[in-house]
């Protein structure tokens, strides 16, 4: 019975003393030990500190202490996230062993309203690739699908979502990492608008575009998780100093007349045929809904990629240049200390992210600065131009998630600009600084198909409105894998 509550109904569970707090954490730590070991969503499994966290929920209630909306609900944290005492790989062999001296401040939230962590989930090296293919540690697997990827980077966190190891996940999504994973293992996955979560505390990989955003099965739990991390925070500058509404609240009101853009772009070729025939459908449910669907046209998309890619490595080359030995976990002694540096980071980083360091370093370099990231920026304003152009007439975006559902492992990985390409409809909400949201809306065989809602700055309320109307009519978001039992350790290495 408890594994398909939702968080929700977790809380109000834990609230009115039917479920112990402490009796949803021990089932979904049962959960995890039978089947993480053919998903592997997990870097760190954190047992003790999750029932322990669960305990004292349970101790608060019987005390008459009033609980937070989330108290008592279990969570799963991309391990690009600081915990204060468990170590924070990032996937990478160059933190291995790095222990964090303090939270990160959606963490630090998240302990003060009781929400137990159940451990760190696996993603690409530093947040950089679309697949968990690059992670240093081990390959995480689709929970529909055990020879396909989970998307990337927060694959960990989609998949302990889809595979009911945790009702709600943390990830971080910098060109599409929440939005393409949730796609590909039938989740809901929300970026909110640049600067409406504080990023203390997470690690970063490019600044002017990273945020942290919920996993879920329901739009309603992924507006409760919102609620409990979004707000400001002095500690981060780019984070907004405006209270941030009460989403979850807002979920219920009566669902007035959304003009809904379908911006021509996004639906051109590279659509498979299972994805153009979801979109189809979900376009007519949604007029069902009332909603008004409208072309409209988003002329720079084909810029996108590029632009992310001149942009992201830029401040990625500059974020990673604290990894020299001295300070955070891997150290190659040797006894000159710029041969340290070297040795450090040659082994420590892989190779994806050898690739961005080297890419970030030619466009920041003088000679090049102007003709490639200056350019890059000057572009990313007439993407967010574009944008505001549409939103003159239409309230949201409506676009694939992704151009294909999971693929499978090993398929793009020799070719870096095929797995690049897999975040093509995702990347611009970033580079724009939109909130956007993934939603599942249909399947191609056992594989999800994601439907991704776009809206202008600070409309995370009406997207997860939308999602919420749309769930309350259909059941895509229920579909469960049947998970496998087999070791995945035994199948295929980690790149
Ligand atoms: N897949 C993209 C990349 O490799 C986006 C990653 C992310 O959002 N963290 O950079």
């Amino acid at each position: 019975m408890i594994p398909t509550l939702t968080a929700a109904e977790m809380a109000d569970r834990v609230r009115s003393g039917d479920l112990r707090a402490a009796e949803i954490c021990e089932a979904r730590l049962a959960h995890i030990r039978e089947h993480d070991p053919a998903v592997r969503a997990f870097v760190t499994v954190m047992e003790p500190e999750a029932l322990k966290a669960a305990e004292e929920v349970d101790l608060r209630r019987k005390s008459g202490v009033a609980l937070s909306p989330l108290a008592g609900v279990p969570i799963a944290l991309k391990d690009n996230l600081c915990t204060r005492g468990v170590e924070t790989t990032c996937s990478s062999k160059i933190l291995k062993g790095f222990i964090p001296p303090y939270d990160a401040a959606v963490v630090e939230r998240l302990r003060a309203g009781g929400s137990p962590f159940l451990g760190k989930t696996n993603l690409d090296e530093f947040a950089m690739g679309s697949s968990t293919e690059n992670s240093a540690l081990f390959l995480t697997r689709n929970p529909h699908d055990p020879d396909r990827v989970p998307g990337g980077s927060s694959g960990g966190s989609a998949c302990a979502v889809a595979a009911d190891f945790a009702p709600l996940a943390l990830g971080s999504d910098t060109g599409g990492s929440i939005r393409q994973p949730a796609a590909f293992c039938g989740v809901v996955g929300l970026k909110p608008t640049y600067g409406r979560v504080s990023r203390y505390g997470l690690i970063a990989f490019a600044s002017s575009l990273d945020q942290i955003g919920p996993f879920a099965r329901t739009a309603r739990d992924a507006a409760l998780l919102l609620d409990a991390i979004a707000g400001p925070d002095p500690r981060d500058s780019t984070c907004l100093p405006d209270p941030p509404p009460a989403f979850a609240q807002a979920l219920d009101r009566p669902f007035e007349k959304i003009r809904v853009g379908l911006p021509k772009e996004y639906f051109g070729e590279g659509l498979t045929g299972p994805v153009t025939s979801a979109l189809d459908r979900l376009k007519s449910e949604l007029k069902d809904l009332g909603c008004e669907l409208k072309d409209v046209s988003l002329p720079h998309t084909s810029c996108a990629i590029p632009v992310y890619y001149l942009i992201a490595p830029a401040e990625a080359s500059s974020n990673l240049a604290r990894y020299d030995g001295v300070q955070y976990g891997l150290r190659v002694e040797t006894k000159d200390l710029i041969q340290q540096y070297f040795k450090t980071r040659s082994e420590g980083f892989g190779r994806e992210v050898k690739r961005r360091i080297m890419l970030g370093t030619f466009a920041l370099s003088s000679g090049y600065y102007d003709a490639y990231y200056l350019k890059a920026l000057k572009v990313r304003r007439l993407i967010y131009e574009d944008f505001m152009k549409a939103f003159a007439d239409v309230d949201v975006l409506l676009t694939p998630t992704t151009p294909t559902p999971a693929f499978r492992f090993g398929e793009k990985v020799a070719d870096p600009l095929q797995m690049y390409l897999s975040d093509i409809f995702t990347i611009s909400a970033n580079l724009a600084g939109l909130p956007a949201i993934s939603f599942p809306c249909g399947f191609d065989g056992a594989l999800p198909i994601g439907a991704q809602l776009i809206g202008p700055a600070l409309s995370e309320g009406r997207l997860l409105r939308i999602v919420h109307e749309y769930q309350k009519n259909s059941d895509w978001h229920l579909r469960r894998p049947r998970l496998a039992r087999r070791d995945a350790s035994r199948v295929g290495t980690a790149a």
